[in-house]
């Protein structure tokens, strides 16, 4: 961290525990599944709405400045962008990134695509929500199982640090999900990297009437950057019946990341405990 970030009032809320340390970036809105609690509605008639590669760096090196500590990667599907790895390798030069992805997009030779991503200082997160294939792919599509299953191993056998991330409409710690764990293990993934979290009640989930409901103070208030501005969180761009919800909208000005890091913060100030850590949402 340079002397800059250790005098920002941003460096100094992160420290204290006020401000989270990772700042989201949403690449793109379009995804090949149409998942039935995607927060973002995304489909593979969605409008892209993506943010360019050098919006990415600019966003990376500025955080970096700043004093947060990381960076996530969302979409939509980023790996239909087919400069991801390249700019998230960039990316990594400057803060830990995790990158977030259904998987679906590494069969055959395109394997390589995410092996790209094997550096210490990236991760890449895999969306599995059943150990029961069929269950599974009810919510998230076709094969999608079969092709996390194959994709897995086969990022990890080639250095990339995988993590899953479940989704689930029960309970957090329901002994139902102890297969699930023991898939995931089975597959080479640590304890610590498998994340269980609740579907939250915004976007398809909302129209759907999936998932716990959340204020804004129930969401981890981590900063998060789009193509139509930035959010508080990374569960605020949602889209509900085709519209951008613009609740959780902080600024249409996302660089310099001052200006929205700022914004979040001073409303930081204003808000009460939330009820996230209860609900299990990160
Ligand atoms: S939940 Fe993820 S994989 Fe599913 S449609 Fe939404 S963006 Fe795509």
């Amino acid at each position: 961290m340079t002397d800059v970030a250790i005098e920002s009032p941003i460096a100094q809320a992160i420290a204290e525990g006020t401000l989270p340390g990772r700042v989201w970036l949403y690449t793109n809105y379009h995804c090949n599944l149409a998942c039935s609690y995607c927060l973002t509605e995304s489909s593979p008639r969605s409008e892209r709405r993506q943010l360019e590669p050098s919006t990415m760096l600019a966003v990376a090196e500025q955080a970096k400045e700043l004093g947060f500590t990381a960076l996530g990667v969302t979409g939509g599907e980023p790996f239909l962008l087919p400069w991801l790895p390249e700019t998230v390798l960039e990316m990594a030069s400057h803060l830990p990134v995790v990158v977030l992805t259904n998987a679906t997009l590494f069969g055959g030779n395109r394997i390589e695509h995410g092996a790209l991503l094997a550096h210490p200082n990236i991760s890449v997160q895999i969306s599995l929500d059943s150990d029961q294939p069929d269950v599974n792919d009810m919510a998230r599509g076709p094969d999608n199982f079969a092709k996390v299953i194959e994709a897995v191993p086969r990022l990890i056998d080639r250095g990339v640090r995988v993590r899953i991330a479940t989704t689930t409409g029960g309970s957090l710690d329901a002994p139902e999900l102890d297969p699930l764990r023991d898939l995931v293990a089975g597959l080479g993934v640590a304890p610590d990297d498998h994340l269980v979290r609740p579907i939250v009640r915004r976007g398809r989930a909302d129209e759907m009437a999936l998932g716990v409901r959340a204020q804004a103070r129930d969401i981890p208030s981590e900063l998060t950057i789009t193509a139509d501005g930035a959010f508080w969180g990374s569960f605020g761009p949602t889209v509900r019946a085709g519209r951008l919800d613009l609740d959780l909208l902080l600024t249409r000005t996302v660089l310099p990341l001052s200006v929205p890091a700022n914004a979040l913060l001073g409303l930081l100030g204003g808000m009460p405990e939330g009820n996230d850590a209860n609900l299990g949402i990160r």
